[in-house]
């Protein structure tokens, strides 16, 4: 049997479509390889716990249950490629809300999450405290930069079977807070720190809180800066790590994407607070078929929804398609979209707790012109339309009063909502059905 192509999802943590996109061009010019590049893809979900179930599971975020782990009735796209015959190797940069913890381990033979401090326990605490504040001196973030997590992953894929096809999952957190880029500038390395250390504490103050003057905010402005160093930073080791990648084994998809967006003061919120509009959901996306089968650039401008990643992976690897997934398999070089994108996440996402059991929903639809949201809390809805710039993205959603709009898009949510829940219902059966035959 002909080995199937291998797999690589690269995961950039809180990395902004329209900032990758000035960027993109260090990556393109570099490698030389053919690729689709969707200029209009969204997250499901804001913020790392509720956008990953869509990317990772193709299952919209509350489905199961308000949790932020992985629920038993999902299932993994390590574990539907590991189920195909495929050895799975995940690596993720230190965020716990991908963690083993939340069972984002399931379905891989090797996998590293970086996470060194133990649980919540005091030594636990105390040594992350001491930790962290020795890279924050020495201007290190506090997670394993893009260069380390790349060499890893290299290593271990020199120790695979070369007759096994294999999926590697890498997720980078360079472009998420602390911004701290590699330098030999240590009065640079000083401001930075300090910029961080001003910047979470805005976070802190304005949680929850929406101010259209943050976007003129001089501590916002210099966070923005450095912000982009890391992006500038990153591509470069993305760049040499694809060359490598393509050097080593030519037959590899590689897939770039983000989880969410990030704020510096657009619609009034900064960082990427549970807030559904385009600045934290509209989100990076390009995929890399391997050499032989495209050497043209195809541009995607239609709706994208990450639920349809997953089967749309499975099925250009030509493999069986995985019962559980939510999301369908799409025709990436002649893509048709969607009219919406539906996304939720908790009012009380923002809270550091790792877990969250309680809450209420925030939900929205993105059409090409409007979104929708309705808030479980209050029971209000929000229309806005979205801003044409001449075609150039700008984050800008104005409020507007129009009934009829309003009501019709009610009325897909409210039915978007009800075949999400039919959905669930026949995916717990199903497993139960399972469990009990074995
Ligand atoms: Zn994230």
């Amino acid at each position: 049997m002909k080995k199937k192509d291998n797999l690589i999802i690269i995961t950039i943590d809180a990395l902004r479509y329209d900032e990758f996109k000035s960027y993109f061009e260090v990556l393109e010019k570099k490698i030389n390889r053919g690729y689709v590049f969707f200029e209009n893809a969204f997250a499901n979900g804001c913020g790392t716990p509720r956008s990953f179930p869509s990317i990772m599971c193709s299952s919209y975020p509350l489905a199961f249950g308000k949790q932020f782990h992985i629920s038993k009735y999902e299932k993994t796209l390590a574990e539907a490629l590991r189920e195909r015959g495929y050895a799975t190797l995940g690596f993720v940069a230190a965020n716990p809300f991908v963690s083993s913890v939340l069972g984002y381990n399931r379905g891989f033979l090797v996998f590293d999450d970086y996470m060194r401090f133990k649980g919540n326990t005091v030594p636990g605490k105390v040594s992350w405290f001491l930790t962290t504040t020795k890279n924050l001196v020495w201007g290190k973030p506090n997670y394993p930069r893009a260069e380390e997590i790349l060499t890893d992953v290299l290593q271990h894929l020199s120790r695979i079977d070369v007759d096994k096809s294999f999926f590697v999952w890498i997720h980078l957190m360079d472009t998420h807070l602390p911004w701290l880029p590699p330098s030999k500038n240590p009065l640079w390395k000083f401001k930075a720190v300090l910029c961080n250390i001003k910047f979470r504490n805005m976070l802190k103050e304005y949680k929850g809180k929406r101010d259209p003057n943050l976007v003129h905010n001089r501590v916002v402005k210099e966070a923005k800066k450095l912000y982009i160093s890391t992006i500038d930073y990153l591509m470069n080791v993305l760049k040499k790590f694809m060359i490598e990648i393509d050097k080593r084994c030519p037959n590899t998809w590689i897939v770039i994407l983000a989880d969410h967006g990030e704020a510096f003061g657009e619609m009034g919120i900064i960082g990427h607070p549970p807030e559904l509009f385009d600045i934290t959901l509209h989100i990076p996306l390009v995929i890399f078929p391997p050499a032989v089968t495209i050497k043209e650039v195809v541009i995607v401008k239609d709706l994208f929804s990450l639920i349809d990643l997953s089967p749309t992976l499975l099925d250009l690897l030509q493999l069986l398609a995985e019962p559980k997934f939510f999301g369908k398999a799409r025709n990436i070089f002649k893509y048709s979209g969607d009219n919406f994108v539906y996304s939720e996440v908790l009012e009380e996402d923002g809270s550091d707790k790792i877990d969250i059991s309680d809450g209420h929903a925030v939900v929205s639809i993105r059409t090409n012109n409007y979104r929708y949201i309705w808030r479980e809390k209050t029971r209000e809805e929000e229309l806005y339309v979205i801003s044409n710039n001449n075609g150039v993205v700008d984050y800008k959603e104005e409020k507007l009063e129009n009934e009829e709009v309003l009501r019709r898009m009610s009325k897909v949510v409210a039915k978007f909502r009800r075949n999400i829940v039919k959905s669930t219902i026949i995916r717990k059966f199903t497993y139960r059905k399972k469990e009990r035959k074995y």
